[in-house]
Formats: C-alpha cells, structure tokens, sequence
C-alpha cells in the first residue's frame, strides 16, 4: 500500500470512460446509481463513491439513482434508510429516482425461474459448508454438486416451495450451473437465492427468500437501465458472474461495471461493520459522534458538504489500493473555511487575570476585526475591563528560553487590545497558580499605531464580565495506526485520548452561536456548535486546528 499525501493531478479514468462512451455514441444517456446497503450509516468512503456517481452523471447531463440494495432483512432498517437519504441530500446531490431492490423482486423471481426453465439454475441442498469444502481453490477445479442434474420440472417445484415457505433457513439454495472448474471461483455455481424466514424492513413477510447481491445486483443495474455501473475493486473478479447474469435472464438493457479503488484513509476504520460494532460496544456516542468517518459525524464534528467533495474530487479516482492520509481531508475543511468563518476569541482552560492599574468599573468597547482574510465580513466590538481569561498554556512561572508567552516579568500583547505585563502570581494553598497580577499599558492600544517598543508574544483573552462560558471537545484519532495491521484488532488501537473535553469562555457576542454555525477560535482552530448537545451551555466541537505539519 502505498500512502496518498499529495494531491495528484486528480486523474479520473472512469470519467475517461463515460466520456468515450458518450463521444463515440455508445451510449446515449448516462445512468449512475448509487447502491447502499441500509445495513449501517454512510461514511466518508460512501461520500466518494457518491460524489463519482452524481458528479459524473451531472456533467454529461445524466441522471443518478439513489437505489438501497435491501436484499439482506437480518442487517437492514429503515433508520439506516432514512440516514442515507438525509446524508446525499446533504452533501448536495439530488436523486432522479429512489429505488430499492426489494421492489424488483417479483421480477428478479422471474428471472430466477427462467433460468431454472433454461437449465441454467438448480435447487440444491448442500449445507453451506459442504458447498464451500467443495468449491476447490485456485488451482483445484470444484467437485459438482449430487443436486446439479435435477430435472427442470423439479427444480421448477422445488424453487417454488422454497418461496412458499416450505423449507428451513439454510436448507436448500438455489445456484447457477455455470462451471465448477472455471478458474474464476465466482462462476463456479454460484448462490442465486437463499432462504430466510425474517422480516423485511419493506416488505414484511412476503418473501422468506431472498436474492443474493451477484444475482439482484446486475438485474437492478439492468431493470434502471443503468449504463455504468461504479463499484470497488473487489467486485472486480465478479464481472464475469455479472455479465453472465444479465445475459443469461435476457435482460434488454445491458448495463457494464467499471471498478475503482475504494478510499481508505490513515488513523480510520472505514467498513460498516467495524463502525456498528464501535457504535453497539458504546465506544463511541453513536454514529453521528464526531470521532467517526461517517458523514453524520463528520458532519456533526463541523465539516461542510464542499470540504468533502473537494477532497473526493482531488483524491481522484485510483486503480489501485492506496490510503489517503487523513490530513488532506483536514486540509480541504480549513480551505473552505478559511475565508468564511468568522474569527473571533475562545479561552479553551482559562486563568484569571487581574489588570491592576486599569479602573475598576469601566469597560471599553475595541475593535476587533472579524476575518482577517477577508474584509467583507468587517468588525465586531469586543469588550474590556478589568478582569480577563487567558489561556492556562499561555503563561508559564519558569519558562524555558525562546518562551514569549506571558511570565513574571515579561511583556505581551493582547490580541486586539493592549500590552500587559505580569508582576505577581496568586496561588493557592496548595500552591496552583490561580490569577495573575498584571499592568497594561494605555498608549500600546490595538491599532493606535503605537511603536515604542516591540513584544514577541500575542495571545488572546475574553473579559470576565461579559464571557460566556463554553465548552470544547478537542478531538485526536479515534484509532491509531501504529502497531498491530490486522484489521480485527482494531478494537485494541483505539486512541485513550481521542475525546478531550475542556470548560472555558467565548466572547460574549457568540451567545447568538446557532448549532452548526462555524468560527475560527484564534490559534485554535476552527469549531463547530454542536447541533445535538444543545442544553444550557454552548458546546463547540474543533472540526481541524489551524495548521498540521502538512500541507497540499
Ligand atoms: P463497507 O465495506 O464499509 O461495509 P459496503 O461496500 O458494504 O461498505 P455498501 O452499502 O454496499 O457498503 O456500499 C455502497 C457503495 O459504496 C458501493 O458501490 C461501494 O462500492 C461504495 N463504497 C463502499 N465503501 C467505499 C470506500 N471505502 N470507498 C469508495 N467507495 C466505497
Ligand atoms: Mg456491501
């Protein structure tokens, strides 16, 4: 594997694809689709795939489905469905046709029973496991099943009274008879349907059989009239069996897979199964929380629907595995909202400052400047006054050499205000610092064009008397890459300190902040008002800090 931590010139060969296909008048309207299972939420690796289908449909003035692949009614629901809609719709992409597969399976029904009239499918009744202890290997043909040379007319009953319901789960299947000694193991007679007695979140009880995804994937492409089917590479050795199906059920519209690599990011788990078992075993505050790749989490930690589909856009689209560093999809957030969010002042872990020579009772508005970058959004008037919060981190007693922050002695400058100078530290019996003494200096006011002298340090602060408390959920990733690959350990490398809760103050023009609203705290970086935890105080998840060691 290798690591993808540059933007390549985006190259897309699928897009090379459909556009041949449409110039050389092959194909004369694209059709997408994109085909969850609702069998968990989406994540970031869905979000690729979706903004591939939808955005290549767009430009060559096609049409995209959104089609829920309901096949499987043990794993599916109808929240997941509700999720997915809501999570497209978010990311900006609008569905021409909502299908799902269990609408087709009176069709798909059919077609199974023409290709049991064509002698191309039988009722067998090996267990799951002698089927797979006789599928031989790579280089071993398989042995072929003792049901394989049922009549038509048998078969034809027996698949009937599989629908009926006459039969346990598990005890017979219906498969294709292709070859069991074709070098491809998905072509040696492959499962067409199962039976399971469960409840399907659509249609109830109707069906206790159910299609299998290599049967009801390309007759769902077909019956759509879906021309290029988009999957992930691991489909690539299902063509065949895919081609197989649409023409052996003569299915008018023949539509084709083309695979690409599924994106994979450093520092994430990215498959359903893994991200539900993080969600049952309550290591994460369900599926939205903000530490996941999902696009509810992420959505929710404070990215927009453009971060994501840049970032899709940009990673291209690759042939081969490669995992893409997760700073990139970092970068791509803090790009977007550089210039939009406005910049104000957070206290993260406060300590009390006393400006000693500044007159007790007064308050003076300044003016503080609302996105450096981008003078549009104009100014804002912030409150001072005796009393301010600084941040813990920015004074230290006994700093070490190169330190400018604030220390005994030493001078700093107050973002947008003054110079303060500290002189006395106040502990407690237990000897933590618990406020400092400090002096400011009137003529050094913010934009007074004061010269006298120079600070190396700028930090900021809120006034007490006006803060809003807040709180701040600093996030790290969830899992750690280092040490162990195998991927069904990843519940031992999950990172302690993922979630970092602090208690601190915004400036008080933030008590309008509605959930989801964007700002960049300076030198923070950039926080989201988290849309759920709405109670009595505001609560702002860091969506990225300002800078990584990296950058595109
Ligand atoms: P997972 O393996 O995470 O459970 P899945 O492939 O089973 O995902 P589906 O609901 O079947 O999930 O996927 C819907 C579509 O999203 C498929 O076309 C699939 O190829 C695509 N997809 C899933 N994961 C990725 C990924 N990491 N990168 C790109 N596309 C993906
Ligand atoms: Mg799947």
């Amino acid at each position: 594997m290798i690591i993808l931590d540059t933007v390549t010139a985006s190259s897309n060969f699928i897009r090379n694809i459909v556009s041949d296909d449409v110039n050389s008048g092959k194909v004369s309207q694209v059709v997408t689709r994109f085909p969850p299972e609702p069998n968990g939420y989406l994540h970031i690796g869905h979000a690729k795939s979706i903004c591939l289908n939808f955005e290549l449909a767009d430009e060559f003035g096609g049409t995209t489905n959104l089609r829920f692949d309901d096949t499987n009614p043990l794993k599916e629901d109808t929240e997941y469905v509700e999720a997915i809609k809501l999570d497209v719709q978010w990311l900006g992409f609008n569905w021409d046709n909502l299908c799902f597969a269990s609408d087709y399976f009176a069709q798909m029904y059919k077609k199974a029973e023409l290709l049991i009239k064509k002698g191309k499918a039988y009722v067998c009744d090996l267990s799951a496991e002698q089927m797979r202890s006789m599928r031989g290997t790579l280089t071993e043909a398989g042995k072929e099943s003792p049901y394989r040379d049922r009549s038509i007319e048998e078969n034809l009953d027996l698949f009937d009274r599989m629908r009926k319901g006459e039969f346990p789960d598990g005890a017979k299947v219906l498969r294709a008879k292709i070859d069991m000694s074709s070098p491809n193991l998905n072509m040696r007679d492959p499962v067409l349907y199962r039976i399971s007695h469960a409840e399907h979140h659509r249609t109830g009880g109707a069906w206790c059989i159910y299609p299998m995804y290599d049967f009801a994937h390309p007759l769902e492409d077909a019956i759509e009239g879906v021309t290029h089917s988009i999957c992930t590479l691991e489909f690539a050795d299902h063509r065949p069996l895919y081609d197989w199906v649409v023409s052996e059920c003569e299915m008018e519209h023949q539509p084709k897979q083309y695979e690409f690599a599924r994106l994979n990011l450093t520092n994430t788990v990215m498959s359903k199964r893994k991200l539900k078992e993080l969600v049952d075993k309550q290591i994460v505050d369900g599926w939205d929380d903000p530490r996941m790749p999902t696009v509810s989490g992420l959505r929710r930690k404070g990215y927009t629907p453009e971060a994501i589909r840049n970032f899709a856009r940009e990673i291209g689209v690759a042939k081969n595995h490669s995992i893409v560093d997760e700073r990139m999809l970092e970068h791509f957030v803090r790009e977007d909202l550089k210039l939009r969010a406005l910049r104000t002042m957070a206290v993260t872990a406060p300590l009390r400052v006393v400006i000693t020579n500044y007159p007790e009772g007064k308050t003076e508005w300044l003016e503080a400047e609302n996105n450096a970058e981008n003078e549009e959004m104009g100014s804002r008037q912030i409150p001072f006054s005796r009393v301010i919060y600084i941040e813990r981190d920015d004074f230290m007693e006994t700093p070490p050499s190169k330190y400018f922050r604030l220390f005994p002695g030493n001078e700093v400058r107050l973002k947008h205000a003054y110079f303060i100078r500290c002189h006395d530290v106040i502990k407690n019996d237990a000897g933590e610092i618990v406020e400092l003494h400090c002096t400011y200096d009137p003529e050094t006011k913010s934009g007074s064009g004061f010269t006298g002298r120079k600070v190396k340090g700028t930090i900021h602060w809120v006034d007490a008397s006006q803060a809003i408390p807040a709180e701040f959920r600093l996030y790290e990733p969830l899992v750690d890459d280092e040490g162990e690959e195998d991927s069904e350990s990843f519940l031992d490398r999950i990172n302690p300190n993922s979630l970092v809760v602090t208690q601190g103050f915004v400036e008080p023009g933030m008590a309008s902040a509605k959930p989801n609203d964007k700002f960049q705290f300076f030198r923070h970086g950039y926080f989201n008002v988290d849309p759920k935890l709405t109670g009595d105080r505001l609560v702002f998840n860091r969506v990225v800090p300002l800078k990584s060691s990296f950058e595109v």
